[in-house]
C-alpha cells in the first residue's frame, strides 16, 4: 500500500513543472473568457489580476522548465521571482472578491513579497547553490497564500463555500512546509528529483486546479449575493421590499405567537403624493420617500426588532416585534413629528404629511400575519378618510 502510494506521488518533477505550466496558460484562457459572462465593470481589475497573475506563474515554470538551458539568473532567479510575484497577486484577487482588501493586508502582502524576493536573490548571489533560497521561495509561498486562506476562515458573512476554499488553500500550502525543511538538510535545487520535491509540486498543482474552481465558484457566490440584494432590496430607498417582507413577516409573527408577545403593524401613506409629483416633479417626490424611510427605520432599544419595508409606491410598513405598552404610539408619534418638521431647501415652504394605520395585537395560535395587515390597511383607510395627517388605530368596529 506505502509502496503504491510512493509510486503516486515519486513523479518526475520536470513533467510536474510542464503541467503547471499547461495548466497555468489554460487558467488564463479559462478566467478570461469566464470575464466575457461578467460584464460589470467593477470586476475589471479583479479579472486584470487574477490573469496576471496566472500569467505570471506559467511564466515562471517556464524558467524553471528550462533550467540548464537558460542562463541561471533567467531560470532561477526571474523564475522564482515571478513565482512569487504571481501567488501574490492570486492572493490579492481573493481578498479582492471576499472583499477583504485592507491596508494592513496588502502592506503585509507587499511585506512577505518583498523579503522572500530579496532573501531569494540576495542569498542567491552570495551563495549561489545554496538550498536556503529553496527554503525562502517555499516559505514565501506558504506566507503569501496563508493571508487570504485565514481571511477566507474568518470571513463575514461566513459561508461554507468560503470555509472550504480556505481550509484547502491552507492545506495545499502547509504541504510546503516539509519542503522548505528537506531543502534546510538537503542540497537540492528546484529540478531536483527528490520525493519531497514531487510532494510539493502535486501540492502546487492542487493548488491550481483547486485556486481556479474556487476563484469562479467565489466570484458565482458574490454575483448571486448582489442578485438576491436586489431582488429583496427597494432600489431607491434600500429598505426592504414587499418580497422581503412577506418572508420576514411571517417569521416574526410565528415568533409573536410562540413568545405570545405583542406585535404591532404600522401602516403608513403619503398624503396627497400623486399632486406631490405632479406639481414639483418625480425627483422632489424621490427625496420625500427617501426622507420617510430614514424616519422608519431602526430606532428601537437593543433586545426587540422591527422590520420596515417598502410595500410599494408611497405605502411603507413597519412590524414592531415585542412591544412595550405605549411603544407604539411613541413611535408613530416621533414619525408624525419628524415629517413635520421635515423641510427641503428647494421648496422652503412646502411640508408634507402622511397617513398612519395601526394594528397592535397578541398573536396567537390560529391567528393569520393577513388579517394583522389587513386590519392595519383598514385602520390607514379610516385616517385618509378621516382627513389624513393623523394616525388611526384599528378598531373592531371598522370592518
Ligand atoms: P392619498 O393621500 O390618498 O394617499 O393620495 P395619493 O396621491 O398619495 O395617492 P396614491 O397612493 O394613488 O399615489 C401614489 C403615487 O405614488 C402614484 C405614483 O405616481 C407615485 N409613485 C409610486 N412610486 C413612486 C416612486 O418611486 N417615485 C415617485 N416620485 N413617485 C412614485
Ligand atoms: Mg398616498
Amino acid at each position: 500500500m506505502f509502496e503504491m502510494l510512493h509510486a503516486l506521488v515519486d513523479m518526475e518533477v520536470k513533467t510536474l513543472i510542464a503541467v503547471l505550466f499547461w495548466g497555468n496558460v489554460a487558467s488564463v484562457a479559462l478566467i478570461l473568457s469566464y470575464r466575457l459572462f461578467i460584464p460589470d465593470l467593477r470586476n475589471r481589475f479583479l479579472f486584470s489580476c487574477s490573469s496576471i497573475a496566472r500569467l505570471a506563474q506559467a511564466a515562471a515554470y517556464f524558467c524553471l522548465f528550462f533550467r540548464g538551458s537558460l542562463p541561471n539568473i533567467v531560470s532561477v532567479n526571474v523564475g522564482n521571482s515571478l513565482l512569487l510575484t504571481g501567488f501574490c497577486l492570486e492572493s490579492l484577487s481573493l481578498l479582492i472578491i471576499i472583499q477583504a482588501v485592507e491596508r494592513r493586508l496588502c502592506l503585509l502582502l507587499a511585506g512577505v513579497l518583498g523579503v522572500s524576493l530579496l532573501l531569494f536573490n540576495g542569498i542567491g548571489f552570495a551563495y549561489p547553490d545554496s538550498s536556503i533560497r529553496v527554503v525562502s521561495a517555499s516559505l514565501g509561498v506558504f506566507l503569501i497564500m496563508a493571508i487570504p486562506s485565514v481571511r477566507l476562515l474568518t470571513a463575514k458573512p461566513a459561508s461554507a463555500l468560503k470555509i472550504t476554499v480556505g481550509t484547502f488553500y491552507l492545506l495545499f500550502t502547509v504541504l510546503l512546509i516539509p519542503h522548505a525543511f528537506y531543502a534546510l538538510f538537503h542540497d537540492i535545487t528546484v529540478v531536483s528529483n527528490a520525493l519531497v520535491q514531487s510532494l510539493t509540486f502535486i501540492s502546487l498543482i492542487l493548488l491550481l486546479v483547486f485556486g481556479l474552481s474556487a476563484f469562479l465558484l467565489l466570484i458565482k457566490e458574490k454575483s448571486d449575493e448582489i442578485t438576491s440584494a436586489l431582488a429583496t432590496t427597494d432600489y431607491l430607498t434600500g429598505l426592504p421590499n414587499r418580497r422581503n417582507f412577506s418572508k420576514q413577516a411571517t417569521r416574526m409573527f410565528e415568533q409573536s405567537k410562540q413568545t405570545h408577545s405583542a406585535l404591532s403593524i404600522l401602516f403608513l401613506d403619503i398624503d396627497y403624493f400623486k399632486a406631490i409629483n405632479d406639481r414639483y416633479g418625480h425627483a422632489f417626490g424621490d427625496a420625500i420617500l427617501l426622507k420617510v424611510a430614514r424616519f422608519i427605520r431602526s430606532r428601537r432599544s437593543l433586545g426587540s426588532s422591527d422590520f420596515p419595508c417598502r410595500y410599494g409606491g408611497d405605502e411603507f410598513v413597519v412590524l414592531l416585534h415585542d412591544v412595550m405598552p405605549g411603544e407604539t404610539a411613541q413611535i408613530t408619534t416621533r414619525i408624525m413629528d419628524e415629517v413635520a418638521n421635515t423641510r427641503f431647501a428647494e421648496y422652503p415652504d412646502f411640508i408634507f404629511t402622511v397617513s398612519i394605520g395601526v394594528h397592535e395585537g397578541h398573536p396567537d395560535r390560529g391567528d393569520m400575519l393577513e388579517d394583522y395587515l389587513e386590519k392595519a390597511d383598514m385602520a390607514l383607510y379610516a385616517a385618509k378618510n378621516g382627513g389624513r395627517n393623523r394616525v388611526v388605530e384599528y378598531r373592531g368596529d371598522m370592518g
